[in-house]
């Protein structure tokens, strides 16, 4: 009999196949010590040798085998790895303390990492590296499975409470044909990656900590269910709907050809290449942090706008949104926000830091105002974290000053979107950040698994001020977009653009999809779904509904 675990569903499609867990942490080695003999010592050095040996070997091979930031991630730690220096430090505790092997290499990779964390980026970031090696040579040492994402030389459903971002850079679409997280939330890092890499994937799930090694399960991370003990029927039907390869033409538009834009969240000029590649008709989110994090003191003007012209390069004649600094909260900087808030996700971020640091927040504008001169993308610049009318007024005269004409708000702060009617009398466009709104709309930490089916904007409150912030937009003539993982959402897609949104900014990988559905229905028909979204009691009855008014759209679609 099969039985139906449910969760949030963040990226679609549906996969079957076996599913392998994400193994254990590695546990600390007790602080035993090896005999006194010479024989014994040196038989435990031997050990430790073979086993740093093996596991150099096995890193290497890893690299070799796989593709992009998989690759690079492994490449770092393999030669982590063959660096002699934490070996050799691991071989003279063995001879002077008669430590273990394994406690040995414990102790001195912690002492290797305690003397990288406080030299700063990029060093200290090698710290993690460091512990990546200690707990791989702990494994090969004691017998038990090697941390990160396994490899078992077949096709997989990867089971896991949560995936860190160096966990999630190893993940290979060729072998994991769907992921499944107890933890998690739709703005999670397995979330925002999954759908990147374009993996079915399910979090939130309640149950996923019994999976079983080896058995089979039926992904739906359309619908955000995972079948356990599936009839034969069920997994052919998985296996049948394996996605097809769609491409973006590049122009978004429902079925009566009403123009919605579709756009790319990017966040360096390597992500600017990949929305070139999927047809990108612009950029909705530069995510200028990439330049700033990392970094105890602000980059130059000079290192901005070479930072900023290497993304707006690739989109010449073409509309790229440069948000200002989103500072705070999840991506704290030294020079402009404290570490000591009790909230920070309510504290001084966004464009708050702009009232005690006014001068970095010009110092940007200066920088994208001479990166637009020199290159020839249409640059509109926004600002983060906008709630009230007077920091929509002050950010557009601080705009205005930098000769930066287009100017506009981020609609993430409820307050902004029932004021939007306000806001947008300065504020030239709007983009409505649907990761924090419905952070708090809902009082629902973004980050917080547990939380994960108040987390979602498919909640109706979600939708009521997408609502609204279109509505006070449309009485400006202003432009309002998506720019949170909403956008992303190909069923969700229709919903918002019936609500007055008029572009979607997304992961490139998503872009396909969104257009795919929008071109199947009509602007009219946009409406009717957001009318019935909006009817609903809860974000479930919300997608469930308007997923049974979608399923001769979907159902073709593989969605
Ligand atoms: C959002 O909040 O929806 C958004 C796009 O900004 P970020 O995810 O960078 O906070
Ligand atoms: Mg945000």
């Amino acid at each position: 009999m099969s039985t139906t675990l449910t969760g949030a569903p963040v990226s679609p499609g549906r996969a079957a196949d076996v599913v392998v867990t994400m193994p254990a942490p590695v546990p600390e080695p007790p602080e035993a010590t090896v005999a006194e003999s010479p024989s014994e010592i040196d038989a435990a050095v031997g050990r430790l040798t073979a086993a740093s040996e093996a596991v150099t070997e096995r890193l290497g091979a890893l690299a070799d085998a796989a593709t992009g930031t998989a690759a690079e991630v492994l490449a770092v730690t393999a030669a982590m790895a063959a660096d002699p220096t934490l070996a050799a430090d691991a071989e003279r505790r063995v001879r002077e303390s008669r430590l273990t092997p394994e406690r040995a290499v414990w102790d001195a990779a912690n002492a290797l990492a305690a003397q990288l964390e406080p030299l700063g980026p990029p060093l200290s970031e090698r710290a993690r590296d460091v512990r990546d090696v200690r707990d791989r040579l702990v494994a090969e040492l004691t017998g038990v499975r090697p941390p990160g994402v396994p490899s078992p030389g077949h096709p997989f459903v990867l089971v896991a409470e949560d995936l860190a971002p160096a966990d999630t850079a190893t993940l290979d679409p060729e072998s994991v044909v769907a992921v499944v997280t107890s933890g998690g939330g739709p703005t999670s890092h397995t979330a925002i990656l999954a759908r990147a890499l374009g993996i079915p994937a399910v979090v939130a799930v309640r149950g996923a900590d019994d999976l079983a090694e080896g058995e089979t399960v039926v992904v739906d991370g359309g619908v955000g269910t995972v079948v356990r003990d599936p009839s034969a029927e069920q997994v052919e039907a998985a296996r049948r709907a394996v996605r097809v390869e769609r491409t973006f033409d590049g122009t978004g538009r429902t079925a009566d050809g009403h123009r919605v834009e579709l756009l790319a969240n990017v966040a360096d000029p390597e992500g600017a290449k990949a929305a070139v590649a999927a047809h990108a008709e612009g950029v909705g989110l530069f995510r200028t942090e990439f330049c700033f994090l990392g970094r105890d003191t602000e980059p130059s003007l000079d290192d901005q706008v070479a930072a900023y012209r290497g993304v707006l390069a690739e989109f010449a004649g073409r509309k790229v949104v440069v948000r200002t600094l989103d500072a705070g909260a999840d991506k704290p900087l030294p020079f402009v926000t404290a570490d000591d808030e009790p909230n920070p996700a309510l504290g001084v971020r966004g464009l708050r830091t702009a009232v005690a640091h006014p001068e970095v927040l010009d110092r940007q504008l200066q920088a994208v105002a001479d990166a637009a001169a020199a290159e020839n993308a249409d640059v509109w610049v926004m600002a983060p974290m906008v709630a009230t009318t007077g920091e929509a007024r002050a950010f557009a005269e601080a705009c205005d000053k930098h000769g930066l004409a287009r100017s506009g708000a981020m609609v993430e702060v409820p307050a902004a979107a029932l004021r939007s009617r306000w806001v947008f009398e300065h504020a030239t466009f709007g983009s409505i950040g649907t990761n924090d709104l419905t952070q708090y709309a809902m009082a629902a930490d973004r980050m917080l698994g547990d939380l994960a089916e108040l987390s979602t904007s498919w909640q109706p409150a979600v939708l009521e001020l997408v609502r609204a912030t279109c509505e006070g937009a449309r009485a400006n003539a202003r432009p309002v977009g998506v720019c949170g993982e909403a956008a992303a959402d190909a069923v969700l897609a229709p919903v918002l653009v019936g609500l007055g949104v008029t572009s979607l900014s997304m992961t490139p990988r998503a872009l396909a999809d969104v257009a795919a559905v929008l071109a199947e229905v009509t602007f009219a028909r946009c409406r009717e779904l957001a009318q019935v979204a909006l009817e609903q009691p809860d974000a479930g009855a919300a997608r469930d509904a308007v997923r049974r008014e979608l399923a001769g759209v979907l159902e073709p679609l593989g969605l």
